[in-house]
């Protein structure tokens, strides 16, 4: 054959009419074709994945997802049984074959209410690592509105990309934690006459967000890179799950369920409420008289709340969650061939001391720490086989750290 009747065998393009023609065996190829193709298998990957990551998902019925939480957060059973069904529905709202009938399912955005060190964190980080998608945790308090100083809310979206290794598709199905949500209320009921920058303004540019909107995101975070090109973020099928402490809001709740805070009420419709956890009867019109504008409340369906932590619930975090605490220093000590083990007079101890400082489910691994520095720092070389820590090893080694001080200060 003469090179000018060299064509492309796919399409036919003589080789003139190409800009690069490819040899085969029997055939060629020309530069258009490889491009189509390449495309075709792009294409056939992205549906591959798609059908991987619903069959996962599909398989994860609520009942899965909650013993799934089971295993790591202790408790808190009201929550696990909400956040269950909340994200099997985002899912399954996910899944929904496009413009089936007029029936659009909406986004359910969860909200958690309740003190600090309770488990929220950690529900959250929980849920993504069992649908294995990214996460972003962010703290509400660092936003401000566009143009004040501190972080623009699309920075929340700056971090997913890169929690997702910036493959945009991934960060579309994430999960973002907004943390402190409640120090974002509006400062009063007035509208004032200085702007609330942090406050009500931040709640407006959440709001877009949440609802599903297309974000020009900076990927490396906004203000310290301008030249940079933006990334489109598709914020439609993002799940968002807010936290805070909303503290005080058990005023709201005890009035609304018109009874005392403190003291003795009279009414006799309250004898089956449980006056020590009233956020358990928290409703979205608690929030909204917190400070919460009604617009992010109604995007964010899903409302729960977490118990406190009583001593009982400290003494199973130490021992019984999948990575506890206890199993955590026992994996240590093992890799030093050392036989690590707390009885439980050592355990009901420290749980008394994290109770007793208010530290809180926190304040559990400092405790250890400090009582088991000495025992780390010295073991490996003493060849020594076995650590039995008693209630008095603990004691002993807790008077002496600088932990103790913070007795002076709660
Ligand atoms: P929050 O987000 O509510 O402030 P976190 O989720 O960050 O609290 O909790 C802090 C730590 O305390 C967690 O990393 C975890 O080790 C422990 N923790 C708190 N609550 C629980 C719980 N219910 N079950 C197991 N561990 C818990």
């Amino acid at each position: 054959m003469a090179k000018e009747e060299l064509e492309c065998s796919f399409c036919g393009r003589k080789k003139p009419e190409t800009n690069l023609l490819i040899a085969g065996l029997d055939a060629h190829i020309c530069d258009k074709c490889i491009e189509q193709a390449h495309g075709i298998v792009m294409e056939e990957l992205k549906q591959g994945e798609a059908k991987e990551l619903s069959s996962d998902l599909m398989l994860s019925k609520p009942k899965v997802i909650k013993e799934f939480l089971d295993q790591y957060v202790i408790g808190q059973e009201a929550t696990k049984k909400v956040m269950s069904v909340a994200v099997y529905n985002h899912y399954k709202r996910l899944l929904q074959p496009a413009s089936d009938d007029d029936v659009e399912i909406q986004k359910s955005n969860i909200i958690m209410v309740g003190e600090t060190g309770t488990g929220k964190t950690l529900i959250a980080k929980t849920i993504a690592k069992m649908l294995n998608v990214p996460l972003a945790i962010v703290d509400a308090t660092v936003l401000t509105e566009a143009g004040y100083v501190g972080e623009d809310v699309e920075g929340i979206l700056t971090r997913l990309l890169q929690a997702a290794d910036y493959n945009v598709e991934k960060a579309q199905r994430g999960i973002v934690f907004i943390d402190e949500i409640d120090k974002i209320a509006r400062k009063s009921d007035n509208p004032s006459i200085t702007r609330d920058v942090s406050g009500e303004g931040v709640q407006q540019a959440l709001l877009k967000l949440l609802e599903g909107t297309t974000v020009n995101v900076p990927p490396k975070g906004g203000r310290k890179h301008p030249d940079q090109k933006f990334v489109e973020v598709d914020t439609e099928n993002i799940l968002f799950i807010a936290g805070g402490a909303f503290d005080g809001i058990e005023r709201n709740i005890s009035k609304r369920l018109n009874m005392q805070a403190v003291g003795f009420s009279a009414s006799k419709s309250d004898d089956n409420i449980e006056r020590t956890n009233l956020l358990k009867y928290i409703i979205p019109k608690d929030l909204k008289d917190f400070g919460l504008i009604p617009e992010i409340i109604g995007r964010l369906p899903a409302l729960t709340y977490m118990n406190p932590l009583d001593e009982s619930t400290l003494r199973s975090i130490l021992t019984e969650p999948k990575n506890a605490i206890v199993k955590q220093y026992q994996k240590l000590f093992e890799m030093d061939d050392i036989e690590f083990e707390m009885t439980d007079d050592a355990l009901d101890y420290i749980v008394e001391k994290a109770v007793e400082y208010k530290l809180g489910a926190r304040g559990l691994r400092s405790l250890c720490e400090a009582i088991l520095t000495d025992a780390m720092f010295e073991m490996p070389e003493s060849g020594k086989s076995k650590l039995r820590v008693s209630r008095a090893y603990a004691e002993d080694k807790l008077n002496k750290s600088t932990l103790k001080k913070l007795k002076a200060v709660s």
